[in-house]
């Protein structure tokens, strides 16, 4: 495995075609990110400063479960804070980035499945945390899609191909999750040392197979990866962001790994790009 300080980090050498926005899956982690100088949210920084500017952000955010799909249309979208039992300063940040009601609708027309137009959620730490970091000017309208929890797993990936058109008009699209997240096994004194246990690093290395393999089979069949699923995806809410980004791949892309860490055993920081 790698040790945190060899984790790839993102330089200006990368260059983008100007045609396509790359395609993002990224493993958030902690809320603590958000305010943290962590070699996860450095990367996060980085990435954002490599990019073209996008025309708008749309992420899926684990943290927005809905019946039925909906997609954030107001002007400003509140920051929400959206988690209990951390410091102050997290509950004072603020993201004030603006909404894009008229792409709202134009996603709500591009998509074969009812989409409601939200006025009520805003933005979640799934979203800000990771946005402060890669864009901290907050002048890039962001919306978020949210996660029809009822729905079976082809379902995402499928609404996901639908909104592949998007990059080439300049949005960045962010799966926001994580591919291993069991909070409720978290080792608390292993926080900082990129310390995985064997089936989380077992899980992990065939779930990023899968993903070089693009077997979205395999993924969407999540149950059968291995004897012990259950312990790293134990319920699928931070697992279907990495459904959109895979349905947003076009055929040429290149595909990179990042920030490809463990964080107190039972939670991977693995992100992956699509890009050209
Ligand atoms: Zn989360």
């Amino acid at each position: 495995m790698q040790s945190l300080q060899d984790l790839y980090r993102f330089s200006q050498q990368l260059s983008y075609s100007e045609h396509l926005m790359p395609a993002l899956f990224i493993g958030h982690g902690s809320p603590m990110n958000a305010i943290e100088d962590t070699l996860f949210s450095q990367n996060w920084h980085s990435l954002g400063q490599s990019f073209p500017t996008p025309k708008a952000i749309v992420v899926i955010s684990a943290h927005w479960l809905t019946k039925g799909s909906a997609i954030t249309a107001m002007d400003f979208p509140e920051t929400l804070h959206d988690f209990r039992g951390f410091p102050q300063p997290l509950f004072e940040v603020e993201y004030p980035a603006p909404g894009d009601p008229v792409l709202a609708k134009d996603i709500q027309k591009l998509v074969h499945t009812d989409l409601h137009l939200d006025h009520d959620w805003g933005l979640d730490h799934g979203t800000w945390s990771i946005t402060r970091h890669m864009f901290p000017q907050a002048n890039i309208p962001v919306l978020q899609l949210s996660i029809d929890y009822d729905k079976p797993l082809d379902y995402h990936y499928q609404l996901a191909t639908q909104l592949r058109d998007l990059r080439k008009k300049g949005v960045l699209l962010i799966g926001s999750g994580n591919m291993i997240h069991n909070l409720r096994l978290l080792s608390w004194d292993k926080m900082e040392d990129n310390y995985g246990f064997d089936w989380a690093i077992e899980i992990n290395a065939t779930l990023q197979q899968f993903v070089v393999d693009y077997d979205v089979k395999r993924l969407i069949d999540y149950e059968k990866i291995h004897p012990h699923i259950s312990l790293a995806v134990p319920t699928l809410e931070h697992y279907i962001p990495m459904l959109y980004t895979l349905g947003l791949k076009e055929k040429k892309d290149d595909l990179l790994f990042f920030n490809d860490a463990y964080v107190g055993g039972s939670l991977s920081m693995t992100s992956f790009m699509y890009y050209q």
